[in-house]
C-alpha cells in the first residue's frame, strides 16, 4: 500500500519474485514535480540487484563535491565525493523524485499500481491478501492501526522550503548559520535545487511572505545564495514542518503486515537517506519473502532491517540537532568535523 519510492521498489522485487502485487496508490497519477533527492551508493546496489539500477542513473547526474560552510562562505568541513567513490566505486546520484518515481513505476506491468485508490480499512485489506505491506509514507495509516499514537510524528523543531531556480552552479552544499541553513544542488543544466530551514515553533505563522521572510534571513549570505532567492520559481516552492517518528517501533512487522520506509522510520532528512532506506528496505523484504513461507520471511525482514534504520534515523536526529544550534557554534562545527571524519553513511 503506497506508490511512492519503497512501495514500488518492492513491487518490482516482488513481481520478481513470482508474486502477484497490486499496489494502491492514493494519488491520482506519478506526481510532475519534486525537487532532487541524493541516491546514496548502497541504495543503487540494491537498485541493481532488482535490475533498475542504470535506469535510475540515467535519470539523475552524478553529485560533485561540496561543503558545510558558514554564511560567509568559509567552510567548516568538506563534503569529499572522491572519497565515497574511492570507498564504493561511484558518487552520491542526484535524482529528481519525479524522474525517480517514473523509472521505478516504468518497470512495473500496467496496471499494477492502481492510482487513485487511497486505502482507509486496512483490517479488510489484511483479510484479502497474504501480505499487506505498508509503504504510505510519513504520515502512515498503517502503522497507526497496527500501533496506535504511541508511536507517532514528532516535531523537529524547524520548517522548511524547497524549491527549484533557473540557475547554474557547480557544486552543491549547504551553509549553516545560527537556527537557519541553506543548501543547494546542481539539478541539470540551468537549474538548481535549494533548500531552506529555519528554526521556529511548530505551525509558526510567518508575519511576512515567504519571499520577504526568505530574503531577511539567507539574502546576504555567501554566493550563490541570493542568486537563487532572486531566480527561484515561486509556484513550485514547498513549505513544510520536519518531523520524525518517536519513539522507535518495537518491530515493524505484525501478523502479515509489514511497514517500511518513511512508514517504519521516518527520519529528519539531515542525512539524506529517507530514500535510500525506503530502496534498501524494499528491495530486502521482496529478497526475504522470495521462497520462504510469509511469517519466517517477514521476520527475517524485521531482523534484517530494523536495527540499521533506527540507527540512521537517530544519527541523523543528531545532526539535526548540531546542524540548528543557535550558540556553541565552535563545538557544533568541530563535532560535525569529527563526524564526518569517521565517513559519511554510503
Ligand atoms: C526536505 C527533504 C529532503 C529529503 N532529501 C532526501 C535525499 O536527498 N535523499 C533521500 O534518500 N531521502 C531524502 N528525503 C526523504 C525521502 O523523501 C523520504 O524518506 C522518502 O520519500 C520515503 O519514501 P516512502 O516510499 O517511505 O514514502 P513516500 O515517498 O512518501 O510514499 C508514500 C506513498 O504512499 C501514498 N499513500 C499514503 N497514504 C495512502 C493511503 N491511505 N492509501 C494509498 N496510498 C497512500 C502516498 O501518496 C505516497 O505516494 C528528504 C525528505 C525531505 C522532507
Amino acid at each position: 500500500m503506497g506508490g511512492g519510492i519503497g512501495g514500488l521498489t518492492t513491487a518490482i522485487g516482488l513481481l520478481a519474485a513470482g508474486w502477484q502485487v497490486t499496489v494502491y496508490e492514493r494519488g491520482q497519477a506519478l506526481p510532475p514535480t519534486g525537487t532532487g533527492l541524493g541516491i546514496w551508493p548502497s541504495a543503487l546496489r540494491a537498485l541493481d540487484a532488482l535490475g533498475v539500477g542504470a535506469a535510475v542513473r540515467a535519470v539523475g547526474r552524478p553529485q560533485g563535491d561540496g561543503a558545510i560552510r558558514r554564511p560567509d562562505g568559509r567552510p567548516i568541513v568538506p563534503l569529499d565525493m572522491d572519497r565515497i567513490r574511492a570507498k564504493h566505486g561511484e558518487p552520491v546520484h542526484l535524482v529528481p523524485r519525479p524522474a525517480l518515481l517514473r523509472a521505478l513505476h516504468d518497470a512495473l506491468p500496467t496496471g499494477t499500481v492502481r492510482f487513485g485508490s487511497p486505502v482507509e480499512d486496512i483490517t479488510a485489506l489484511r483479510a484479502d491478501h497474504d501480505v499487506v505491506i505498508g509503504a504510505d509514507g510519513i504520515g502512515s495509516r498503517v502503522r497507526a492501526a497496527l500501533l496506535g499514537d504511541r508511536h507517532g510524528l514528532r516535531y523537529a523543531g524547524a520548517t522548511v522550503w524547497r524549491g527549484t531556480a533557473d540557475l547554474d552552479i557547480s557544486t552543491g552544499g549547504e551553509t549553516w548559520g545560527s537556527g537557519a541553513r541553506f543548501g543547494v544542488t546542481p539539478q541539470g543544466p540551468g537549474r538548481t535545487n535549494w533548500y531552506a530551514v529555519l528554526t521556529v515553533p511548530e505551525n509558526h505563522r510567518f508575519s511576512r511572505p515567504d519571499a520577504d521572510e526568505l530574503r531577511r534571513h539567507f539574502g546576504d549570505w555567501h554566493d550563490p545564495i541570493p542568486a537563487v532567492l532572486d531566480r527561484y520559481a515561486t509556484s513550485d516552492v514547498i513549505r513544510h514542518d520536519l518531523y520524525h517518528l518517536a519513539p522507535a517501533l518495537p518491530s515493524y512487522v505484525l501478523g502479515n503486515v509489514a511497514l517500511l520506509g518513511d512508514a517504519a522510520h521516518a527520519m529528519t532528512p539531515d542525512l539524506g537517506q529517507g530514500a535510500c532506506q525506503a530502496i534498501i528496505d524494499g528491495a530486502a523484504l521482496a529478497e526475504c519473502l522470495s521462497g520462504a513461507e510469509v511469517a519466517d520471511g517477514l521476520l527475517a525482514y524485521d531482523r534484517l532491517r530494523r536495527r540499521p534504520t533506527q540507527r540512521m534515523a537517530a544519527a541523523s536526529l543528531m545532526v539535526n540537532r548540531l546542524a540548528q544550534a543557535r550558540r556553541w557554534h565552535f563545538v557544533r562545527d568541530t563535532a560535525m568535523r569529527l563526524a564526518l571524519s569517521f565517513g559519511p553513511p554510503a
